[in-house]
């Protein structure tokens, strides 16, 4: 690998990701939500909006990677300015993904309280009508 791709490639990982984080929070702050009718199809459109600009900013990290490879010097702060959007990005959909699939399994079991699907006619867990 050549060494300006590498040297850019140290920053990158020098550059402290909190996504994991952020999407775990989300992730439990769309539990607490979980009994507040949204429609799944209009998250899905944000889903599908918020897709698209996260594969541009991917792109776009590619394109200064291949910039880099090709001899150009990226400015400064272009690569950190599109980790931290991506980050925010990557947040962003987890919350979504995690408030769909609550929406998604909005049925609770009365025998047993295990989350199920919203279609189910018996509880997956313990059999139990629904
Ligand atoms: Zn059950």
């Amino acid at each position: 690998m050549d060494d300006k791709v590498k040297n850019l490639l140290e920053r990158v990982r020098g550059t402290a990701s909190y996504a994991a984080d952020a999407a775990a929070d989300g992730a439990r702050a769309a539990g607490k939500r979980a009994g507040q009718m949204v429609d799944v199809a209009k998250l899905n459109v944000q889903l599908f909006d918020l897709n698209g600009e996260y594969n541009d900013i991917l792109r776009q990290l590619g394109q200064v990677m291949y910039d880099t490879h090709r001899g150009e010097v990226p400015e400064n702060d272009k690569i950190s300015q599109l980790l931290a959007q991506g980050d925010e990005m990557a947040a962003k959909i987890a919350e979504l993904k995690g408030r769909i699939s609550d929406l998604k399994q909005a049925q609770v079991c009365p025998g047993c309280g295990a989350p199920c699907s919203r279609g189910d006619k018996f509880c997956r867990h313990c059999g139990g009508a629904l």
